[in-house]
C-alpha cells in the first residue's frame, strides 16, 4: 500500500485552480516538500497551500510537467485498492445511467472519472485498457486484476503507445492480454460494426461521436436529406448512419484500411449503397466545388488539425477551407454537421471559423444545435481541456 506522507506545498496561483476543482498541478506551482521530494516509487502524496492547510491528495507525475493529478478533496483518503476499486465501480455505474443503444462505451474516461490517467473502453464483450501517467501505469496489474472481476472480460487489449507516456518516462507497447484474437463486434444505435481493438485508430473507434452519429441521422429525416457527403469517414460512422434515411451517401477518407473496415460494416448492415472513396477530402472538395457538385447534408469530422496550441493558426485555416467547400457544395436548405477534436480550438473558435467560411461563401447558416462529446466522455465544468470534441448542426440557405 502506498502511504502519503510526502506533501507538495501549492504556491496561491496552484491552489487556488485546485480548490475551484482543476485536477492538474504544474511543476511552477509546487513551492516545495516536505519532508522532502518524493522518489519515483512514491505515486501518491498529499498537497497543501501555503498555510498549510491540506487540500486532498494527487497522483504524483516524477518526469511530466503536469507533477500532480488530484485524486481526492479528501486529504485522509488513501489511494489503495479499495479506492481504485470504487473509482471504478462508480464508473461502471455512471455509465449504466448514460449509455444508451450500444454495447461500447467508454467505461473509464480519467479525470471525468476521478482516475486519472486511466482510459478504458469497452467494446462489447472485449476492452480496451491504456494508462497514460507514471502512476496509473504502476497500478495495471491490480486494475486489470479489478476489472476482470467486474466485468469478466473475454478479451482485453492493452493500448499502452500514446506519445504521452514518454513524457513520463514509460514505454510504448500494444498487445493482446487475453482472448484469442482483436477483433470485436459491436451493436451501435442498432447498427453493427466490427473493429480492430489493435490495429484500429484511437482504441478501435471513435466512441465519442456516437450520440453525433444518430443525431446526424435525425436531422438529415427532418430535413429530407436526400444526397449525403461524410467528409473524413474513417470506419463510415456517420456515412452508415446517414444512409438509413438519405439516397445517396458518398463517404470519404485517406485511409485505405478504414475504408475497408468501412465497405465490410456497411455490407454487415445491408447498407451496400454507400459510394467509399479514397482522397484527400482537401483536394476532393475543392474539385467538387469547382464541378459544382450539390448535396443536401454535408459531415465534416476531419483529426485534430491543432495538436498544440502553437498551430492553432494553420489549423484555424484548414478548418474555414474545408467548412467554406462543405458550405458551397450544400444546395439550400441543405443540413451542414462539423466537427473539431481538437482541444485547443474552442467552441466559439469554431464558430468564428465558420462564420468566417459563411462570409466568403455567401451562405447564411442557422445554428440547429452545439453538440459535444458522448456522454461517457464526460465533460468536467471545472476542468474545461475535458471538452474537446465539437459538433455543429447548421441549416445552410
Ligand atoms: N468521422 C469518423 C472519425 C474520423 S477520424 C467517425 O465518426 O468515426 C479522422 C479521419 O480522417 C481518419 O479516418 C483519417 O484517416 C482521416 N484523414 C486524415 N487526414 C485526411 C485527409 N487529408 N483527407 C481525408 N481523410 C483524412
Amino acid at each position: 500500500m502506498d502511504r502519503s506522507v510526502h506533501a507538495a506545498i501549492l504556491n496561491d496561483r496552484g491552489a487556488e485552480r485546485v480548490r475551484g476543482g482543476h485536477p492538474w498541478i504544474y511543476t511552477g506551482e509546487i513551492l516545495g516538500w516536505e519532508p522532502e521530494p518524493p522518489g519515483p516509487q512514491v505515486l501518491t502524496v498529499v498537497v497543501r497551500d501555503r498555510r498549510g492547510q491540506a487540500l486532498g491528495i494527487a497522483d504524483h507525475s516524477p518526469q511530466s510537467q503536469i507533477r500532480l493529478r488530484m485524486l481526492s478533496r479528501d486529504a485522509a483518503a488513501v489511494a489503495d485498492r479499495g479506492f481504485f476499486r470504487q473509482r471504478l465501480s462508480a464508473a461502471i455505474a455512471y455509465r449504466q445511467q448514460v449509455v444508451r443503444d450500444s454495447d461500447a462505451c467508454r467505461l473509464v474516461s480519467s479525470e471525468g472519472d476521478g482516475l486519472p490517467g486511466l482510459i478504458v473502453d469497452r467494446y462489447g464483450a472485449a476492452l480496451s485498457f491504456q494508462t497514460s501517467t507514471w502512476a496509473m501505469a504502476a497500478r495495471q496489474t491490480e486494475l486489470l486484476a479489478d476489472l476482470d472481476e467486474l466485468l469478466s472480460p473475454t478479451v482485453v487489449v492493452e493500448r499502452n503507445e500514446a506519445a504521452v507516456r514518454s513524457r513520463e518516462g514509460l514505454e510504448r507497447r500494444s498487445q493482446l492480454l487475453r482472448g484469442s484474437g482483436p477483433m470485436a463486434e459491436v451493436s451501435i444505435n442498432g447498427l453493427h460494426f466490427a473493429l480492430d481493438l489493435l490495429g484500429g485508430q484511437k482504441t478501435g473507434g471513435f466512441l465519442d461521436q456516437r450520440e453525433n452519429w444518430a443525431a446526424a441521422a435525425a436531422y438529415a429525416r427532418q430535413f429530407g436529406a436526400r444526397r449525403a457527403l461524410d467528409v473524413f469517414t474513417y470506419q463510415g460512422g456517420f456515412a452508415l448512419h446517414l444512409a438509413q434515411v438519405a439516397e445517396q451517401v458518398e463517404a470519404v477518407d485517406s485511409s485505405r484500411p478504414a475504408l475497408e473496415a468501412a465497405e465490410q460494416n456497411g455490407v454487415r448492415n445491408g447498407l451496400e449503397k454507400i459510394d467509399w472513396v479514397e482522397a484527400n477530402a482537401f483536394d476532393l472538395l475543392r474539385d467538387y466545388d469547382s464541378g459544382g457538385k450539390q448535396y443536401d447534408c454535408v459531415v465534416l469530422d476531419p483529426p485534430a488539425f491543432a495538436k498544440q496550441r502553437a498551430n492553432l493558426k494553420t489549423a484555424a485555416a484548414g478548418y474555414k477551407e474545408i467548412n467554406l467547400r462543405a458550405l458551397k457544395l450544400l444546395a439550400p436548405g441543405g443540413l451542414l454537421i462539423t466537427c473539431s477534436c481538437s482541444h485547443h480550438l474552442s467552441e466559439a473558435a469554431l464558430l468564428e471559423v465558420v462564420a468566417a467560411a459563411a462570409r466568403d461563401a455567401r451562405r447564411e447558416v442557422r445554428i440547429l444545435e452545439r453538440r459535444g462529446q458522448a456522454l461517457d466522455h464526460p465533460v468536467l465544468l471545472a476542468a474545461p481541456e475535458t471538452a474537446y470534441l465539437k459538433c455543429i448542426v447548421a441549416s445552410v440557405r
